[in-house]
């Protein structure tokens, strides 16, 4: 019976309910300095602002060693109610200390395999989900690396394979090594970051490898092409590609926050939820935000 790896626990893939299929409640890295969200009375405050907009499950894409705080997140997810999925994996290498880098070397998908099966540190929570990075327009030996160990743990776990794209780039690159080379199924891919390269064209040769496509935001830093997301998901639903969206907030630095000035996770269903409604029907929409995230992330767990 197919799963979704929460927190707390597997659940069906139906209780996940009004889920933001990619965010953030803890991340550091030295490439964000100022700017971690590392706090959990904060992220309390933001998971509440959330589930008062109506919001019932969040999926963090907070991979290895970035800060994910997995007891944390197992205690905000009783204190709430929300739903929360904690990810393994790994981003891309200016994300780390070369030295914890290289203690993986050799074993990284057996770490990836632990922590989806085993827990994450002494924290019990088991990771839900395995992210990856590519590189902008490319995929350098980092990220082949990473990938090749992610299709491993998958094969090993069935656990899906969520990929943050470069300022939304190497879609293509990131299929042709996943589902070609390594032979994971399209629908265990996700594919994150689309709207931050809208081209038509590279969006809908991904949509019929049969990945996920996940669309996210707002954020100040892809202003200038968030503002295209609603006309590419309309596009991907007009082509028949409708029934592989998914949508998150992808809050990634503290001012992001709404809690601290920004938007944040309650923007998803505040904002984003009724422009969506307008370019493809509220019933697209609510299924994007319900049976969706269910069916990328629900597992027979192996
Ligand atoms: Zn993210």
């Amino acid at each position: 019976m197919s799963r979704v790896r929460t927190v707390l626990g597997d659940v069906r893939p139906e209780e996940l309910g009004v889920c933001d299929a990619h965010d953030h409640l803890f991340l550091r890295s030295p490439q964000l300095p100022g700017q971690e969200l590392n706090d959990a009375s904060a992220a309390r405050a933001e998971l509440t602002a959330f589930r008062e907009a109506g919001g019932e499950a969040v999926v963090q894409w907070t991979p290895y060693g970035m800060g994910r705080r997995a007891a944390d997140l197992m205690e905000l997810s009783r204190a709430t109610g929300v739903h929360l999925v904690c990810a393994t994996g790994l981003h891309q290498a200016a994300h780390y200390d070369p030295e914890v880098l290289g203690k993986l070397r050799g074993g990284l998908a057996e770490m990836f395999v632990s922590e989806l099966t085993g827990g994450i540190g002494t924290s019990g929570v088991r990771a839900g989900l395995i992210k990856v990075a590519g590189g902008f327009h490319t995929l350098d030996a980092h990220a082949r690396w990473t990938m090749t160990a992610a299709a491993e743990a998958h094969r090993a776990t069935g656990a899906p394979i969520a990929v943050h794209l470069e300022l939304g780039t190497g879609a293509l690159d990131v299929l042709d090594l996943l589902c070609g080379a390594l032979g994971v199924p399209g629908h265990r891919v996700i594919l994150g970051h689309l709207n931050r390269s809208p081209d038509p064209v590279v969006q809908r040769r991904a949509a019929e490898s049969g990945c996920w496509l996940a669309f996210d935001g707002p954020s100040r830093a892809h202003h200038p092409t968030d503002w295209r997301m609603p006309r590419a998901v309309r596009d991907l639903a007009e082509a028949g590609y409708g029934h592989r969206l998914l949508l998150g907030g992808d809050t990634v630095v503290a001012g992001a926050r709404s809690v601290d000035g920004g938007p944040g996770m309650p923007y998803l269903l505040r904002r984003v939820r009724e422009r969506l409604a307008e370019a493809v029907g509220a019933e697209l929409v609510d299924r994007i935000l319900t049976v969706h995230p269910g069916r990328a992330f629900a597992v027979d767990w192996t």
